[in-house]
Formats: structure tokens, sequence, C-alpha cells
């Protein structure tokens, strides 16, 4: 297999309307793509595969919330406080800069990102390091934290700000209280979104891997940690490349190969619900065509962790050289659930039943309104309610006090015992409030579309004549199936229109083509990845056989057109052309 370059990759985009650099007209939008048909069509299956996949396959369901959020989201989530990159500005040109990245360019530092921002300003003076466009020293220049989502106003004004979601995931989260009533209140359950996402980058590079607008499929799957195991049974045999962060940390650290079963038993995957979608995963990325030579799972390193992760894993293909994250997979615990029940006030847990009820104690107050009424005004159903919540987390204080000290709108209100109607009894409890924690893969649909082209591209030699071929699974391909006229005369023309139109009404997508050699027309489907041609030629008006062609062997057997439904059919199925 010859290796690809980016730039035939960039050409062989725009030469065949897979995606292109938006707004050009007008100059050029650095970060936006634009995808054309055979793009938009192979995006649009790989979406469909995933979703039969994670959604489908998992008994998961599937939502799709807004891509404008009120800022009292990230407020919660943290996106607002923390989601930066480190920037710099060079003081000559005014260029900015990634700062992580002009380190990670110019240094043997893989990731930058994880460094805190005063010693990038170290690396940057230790290692002289200049402006990319104007070549000016930059020791000494402030790196600053950038927020990278995009914001704007909701309604007319400025009083209501809301945000572009920088991840598909806060739409899942906020509206958690809904989901968990349609998952009948029983954990697990999973809820997918697939949607764009925006990030302001500083410095989009690399054609669609590093956008301002982009497209995830997230899974945010909801567990008892206590009680819900994975199907462990589906992935242990599946053989994983690891690089877990002792290697990344070791001089000539290297990726370890082991099975998931063997990643759970020595420890070196901790999680067994994240190692469990390693698992899957790496079957779906066969599936979809990732070469499983140029791919592994990188851990997160400490400090490169989201704010809400515990744990993180990253599915990373290599393309030209570089390894691009193309999948984040995190343990993101009960942080979400829990910053938006402190946030909204509402109620985020599941109530999960004991198998028998149980007796316990339980503290309560009932406390004396027409003392506190009067004395309080209307802070007394404030006080009430604080009462009620020390009653359950600091009972004692009840006990050992003759008075209980609360905090009312700032202002410090004692309440004597006596009159807080406390007491302990015992009660019957048939269950639980628990807070889920949450599993989340996270796949950026951008990065796979490009890996999965970057990998299937490929040179060959065909009657001595080279050729540029994309060996993508039918699963995925824009077009199934092509269909030529030999030529068009003698019938031959409607004969093949007729049958584009009814592989059509089967639901097959099909490209019809009458202009130029066929040779030529070959060329073009193989430059797309279309799995078959179908040619209608002398012979088909004669016995109404059509010529198969295969694109990878470019083999050829002649079908029935009776029959082409079926054998096209099997095809996409796997079976061998030869076989019809
Ligand atoms: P993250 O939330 O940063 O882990 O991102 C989840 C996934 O979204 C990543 O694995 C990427 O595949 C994708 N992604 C993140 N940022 C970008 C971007 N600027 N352009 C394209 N894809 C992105």
């Amino acid at each position: 297999m010859t290796q690809n370059t980016t730039q035939s990759l960039k050409e062989l985009a725009k030469r065949r309307g897979f995606f292109i650099p938006s707004n050009e007209i007008y100059g050029g939008t650095a970060g936006f793509y634009t995808f054309g048909p055979h793009g938009t069509a192979l995006k649009r299956n790989l979406e469909d595969v995933w979703r039969d996949r994670f959604t489908y396959q998992e008994g998961n369901m599937e939502i799709e919330a807004p891509t404008i959020m009120p800022e009292d989201v990230f407020e919660a989530s943290g996106h607002l406080e923390t989601f930066d990159d480190m920037i710099i500005e060079c003081p000559e040109c005014g260029e900015s800069i990634r700062a992580d990245h002009l380190v990670e360019d110019n240094t043997d530092i893989e990731e930058a990102e994880s460094f805190s921002t005063d010693r990038i300003m170290e690396i940057i003076e230790e290692n002289s390091l200049q402006c990319p466009n104007c070549g000016e020293e930059l020791a000494d220049v402030e790196v600053d934290d950038f927020n990278l989502m995009f914001g704007t106003n909701i309604g007319p004004g400025d009083s209501s700000p809301g945000y572009l979601r920088p991840e598909t995931a806060q739409g899942i989260f906020v509206e958690f209280p809904q989901w968990k009533e349609y998952a009948r209140n029983q954990l697990p359950f999973g809820v997918t979104q697939i949607g764009k996402a925006y990030r302001n980058e500083i410095s989009p590079r690399k054609s669609i891997v590093r956008v301002r607008e982009f497209t995830q499929a997230e899974l945010e799957f909801f567990i008892d940690p206590e009680k819900d195991e994975p199907e462990m049974e589906d992935v242990e045999d599946v053989e994983l490349r690891l690089y877990p962060i002792n290697e990344q940390d070791k001089d000539g650290g290297e990726v370890l190969e082991m099975t998931v079963a063997e990643a759970v038993e020595n420890g070196v995957v901790a999680s067994d619900w994240i190692a469990y979608y390693l698992g899957i995963s790496k079957k779906w990325y066969e599936r979809i065509g990732i070469d499983m030579d140029r791919f592994r799972f990188r851990q997160h390193l400490e400090d490169e962790r989201s704010h809400y992760a515990s744990d993180c894993w990253d599915a990373e293909s290599e393309v030209g050289g570089d390894w691009i994250e193309i999948t984040g997979f995190a343990y993101r615990g009960c942080y979400d659930l829990k910053k938006h029940q402190e946030h909204s006030g509402e109620d985020f847990t599941v109530f999960k039943p004991y198998d028998e009820p149980k007796t316990v104690e339980k503290a309560t107050v009932s406390p004396d309104m027409s003392v506190l009424g009067p004395e309080y005004g209307d802070r007394a159903s404030d006080i009430a309610d604080e009462l009620g919540r020390i009653a359950e987390e600091e009972p004692e204080r009840f006990e050992e006090q003759e008075s209980i000290s609360l905090e009312i709108d700032g202002e410090t209100v004692n309440v004597p015992v006596e009159k807080t109607g406390f007491t302990r009894k015992e009660v019957e409890e048939t269950g639980e409030h628990i807070m889920p924690e949450t599993v989340e893969p996270s796949f950026g649909v951008d990065r796979i579309l490009y890996t999965v082209l970057a990998h299937n591209l490929e040179e060959d030699e065909v009657d001595g004549e080279e050729r540029t071929v994309l060996r993508l699974p039918a699963e995925v391909a824009p077009v199934e199936v092509a269909v030529f006229p030999l030529m068009d005369k003698d019938g031959m023309g409607e004969r093949a229109r007729k049958v584009a139109r009814s592989l059509r009404e089967s639901g097959f997508s099909v490209k019809y083509d009458d202009s130029g050699a066929i040779g030529r027309r070959y060329r073009r489907q193989d430059e797309i990845g279309t799995p078959i041609c179908a040619t209608v030629d002398h012979q088909t008006l004669e016995d109404g056989t059509v010529t198969l062609r295969d694109r990878d062997s470019t083999e050829q057997v002649r079908v029935n057109v009776e029959e082409l439904e079926k054998s096209l059919k099997g095809f996409m199925d796997g079976n061998d052309l030869k076989e019809f």
C-alpha cells in the first residue's frame, strides 16, 4: 500500500466533490469547510453506520437538541471558566498563535497542551521560538487563556447571552430529568446525539481536521457505578493497541498490544466501561475502513484531561506522519449531572429501589411556624428548609447545642432547638436517590471521514495505466453502483437509464454516467470509491446480461438484469463478485 500524502487528499477532495474551503469567493473563512455531493453522502453514511452501532445495537435513545444554549448551561458545565486554549499574539505582525502548537511544532515536546501557561512561556524563551508568520522572537510575550466558545445574544439586545455549543453533550445533560423519565428511572441507559459543535479555534489547520464548525457523534451512557457492568463477553477478545501514560512518560515507550480482557485484568484501562467502548469502537473503526496499522488508543496525560474527566483515552489515527485524535473516551463521573442539579435546583438523581425495604432512623424537624412566622417574616420558610437540610445532614447539632445557627441571605439567625420540632424516628425506606455516573465516547465525524479517505486512497496500476482508487467499504461509499451504457446509441442509453432507475427504486445509491470513454468513466468511479460499475453493452440487448466490474480487483462478470438487484445486495453483504 502506498503512503498517501495530505496534498493528494486535498486535491482529490476538491476534484471529486468531497469537501472544499467555504466562502472562497469572498476570500475564504479559515476553519470552515463545505461538503460537496460525495463528501455529504460519505458523511451521512458514516453517521448512519455510527447510529446503527451506538444507538440501535446498543439499545440507546437518540435525541436532537438546539445548537445555541443560554449562558447558564455553560456556567454550570464549567465551559465558561475553563474551556480555553493558550494564545500568544505576535507584537510585530499581530498574528494569533496557539502557543502549545507553536511549542509542539518547533521542539520535541509532543503534548504541550498539558503544560501551564507559565511553563509554555519558559519553553518559548528557552528555545527562542519565533512567530511563524513574521519571524519575530516571542520570548517574554504573554501567553494567555482564550475561551473557545462562540458567543451570541438570544433575542434583541444583550441581556440574554448565549453560546454555540462547543460539544453536543450539554444538550443531553441539561434534559436528563426528562430522559430518566423516558427510561422509566432505570439505569443503565444511554442517550446519543449527532450534530454540529462549534469551537473558535485559534489556528484552524490540517484541512477538516481542526475546524471551527464540525460534527460530533456522542453517546452519554448513565450508570449506577455500584451495580452496572458492561457486556464484556462481547468484546473481551478484541485486540487493542494501547499507549498508556507510563509508556508515554518512558524514553522509547511503546504501544502495547493486548485484548480488552487483558487490558482490564492488568489495570492498563482502569474502567471496564471505558474498556468496553474501546472494544466496540475498535470493531466499528475496522467496519468503516480505518487501517488498524495506523491506529492506536492513547491515554490522556493527567494535566491534559478535560475539567470533567477522571480518565480519558483518545482513539488516534495516523495521517501524513501526524497522529490525529478522532474520538475521546471520557469517564465523566457525576460531574455534569451534579453541576446542573446544583445550578438549576432540579432533580438529577435516579431512584434506586433496595432489594428489600430497610428500616432506618431518620432525623426530622417540624418547626413551629406560629413562632417562626411572626419572628422572621418572609425568611421563615427559608429557615424551615435550612433546618430540614441540617437535620438530614448533621442531626447531631440538634442534640449538642441549644440553638441552631443558620446563614440566611448573608445574615446569621439563631433558632432555639425547642422551636424546631426535632425528632428521630424509625422509618421504612424502599430505596435511595443516587446520582448516576457518565461514560462518554465522543466521535469527531469530520476527522473520521478524513481518516477514512486517507487510509483508503491508493495509487495502483491497471492495464499498464496508473489509477487513483479509493477502497472504501461498500457500506460507506457515496455511490454504491454506477451504471453506464457502453455508448449512448442503439438503445443502450435507454436500457442503461432503465437499469439505473430500477436500482434507485430498490434503494441503491446510483450514479448514471454516459460521458467519455468507458475507461475514463471507470477511473472517475474508482476515485470516489464506487465498489461496482454495471455496463450495458451490445450483448445486453441480445441476452439481457450486463457487465459488473469490481473496483478493487477490476475483475468483470456478466449478470442477468433480472438478477442484478439480488447480486448487488449479495455483494454489499460481503459476498465475492465471482460467486454471482
Ligand atoms: P473533545 O471534546 O475535545 O474530546 O472532542 C471530541 C471529538 O471532537 C474529538 O475526538 C475530535 O474528533 C472532534 N473535534 C474536537 N475539536 C475539533 C475541531 N476543532 N475540528 C474537528 N473536530 C474536532
